[in-house]
């Protein structure tokens, strides 16, 4: 049974027309990063209900998720109207598996991105857990345009903090933009031009986190198999931990 809470918007940044941040005060449970919550809107009298992975670390005071706004979507177009001071529902207690506990150990860490997904990865690096864990961490953000390669202030900082343990990959679908990739995540990795970036190889030393698109999931679920990489599970752990955004 969820239960749910009344938080309150402090800010809604919106990155681009579609691309947006919700800064929230709520108090919720103490939560794992890398975990999801629900956000609630009153529609009707109907209580409208989405799934958010969290983009801010549980030790911080407000709660961020980073949201795309779906002009034909049900919640998210309610999402980008709201304004500061406005109230919304939230989860009690975080929910998810797609924590640092759930993968297993490695050498090297790729968390993989599509879009909004970034925002479950920030969380993730906001912790010192990955860092104590894994030698070097890729993190590889997909997006369509460039403008939706945000947090760019915060990913400095990171690499910063561990020059030698961070690669950061940007890949560009739709423009062509210095400094970053121009192709789909799997042709990244199957050209080998990504671990060439990052100066590693991929093998059974590594362990890969996928979240964000399905199709994207899938599709780089087959390149790393043919790497000889297997999906994790509880049952029978392996390489490859995935959580997708919509079937
Ligand atoms: C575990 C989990 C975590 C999630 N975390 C996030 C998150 O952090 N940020 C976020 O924006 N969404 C996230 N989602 C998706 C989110 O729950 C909603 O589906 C999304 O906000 C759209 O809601 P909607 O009611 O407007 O449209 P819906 O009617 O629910 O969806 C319409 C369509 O929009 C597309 N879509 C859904 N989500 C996305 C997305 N993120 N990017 C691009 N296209 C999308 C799909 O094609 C979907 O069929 C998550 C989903 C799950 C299951």
């Amino acid at each position: 049974m969820e239960e749910w809470q009344q938080g309150e918007v402090i800010e809604n940044i919106k990155w681009t027309s579609n691309l947006a941040s919700l800064k929230i005060k709520a108090d919720i449970m103490p939560h794992q990063a890398g975990q999801f919550t629900k956000i609630g809107l009153k529609v009707n009298d109907n209580l409208i209900t989405r799934a958010y992975s969290y983009a801010s670390a549980p030790d911080e005071k407000l709660l961020e998720i980073i949201y795309i706004n779906i002009p034909t979507g049900t919640l998210s177009p309610k999402l980008h109207q709201l304004k500061k001071g406005d109230k919304i529902q939230i989860m009690k207690q975080a929910t998810g598996y797609f924590t640092m506990e759930e993968v297993p150990d490695g050498k090297n860490l790729w968390m993989v991105a599509t879009g909004t997904a970034l925002g479950v990865f920030l969380a993730l690096l906001k912790t010192d857990l990955p860092w104590q864990r894994f030698k070097k961490i890729v993190l590889v953000h997909g997006v369509r345009h460039s403008d939706e390669l945000i947090y760019q202030d915060l990913i400095q900082e990171l690499n910063k903090t561990y020059p030698n343990q961070l690669s950061y990959i940007r890949t560009v679908t739709r423009d062509k933009v210095a400094d970053c990739f121009n192709y789909r995540i799997p042709i990244g990795i199957e050209s080998r031009d990504f671990q060439s970036y990052a100066n590693i190889e991929i093998n059974e030393d590594s362990q890969f986190m996928l979240c964000g698109n399905p199709q994207m999931i899938k599709d780089t679920s087959v390149t790393l198999n043919s790497f000889g990489l297997k999906r994790n599970r509880r049952a029978k752990p392996g390489n490859i931990t995935v959580e997708r955004y919509w079937l």
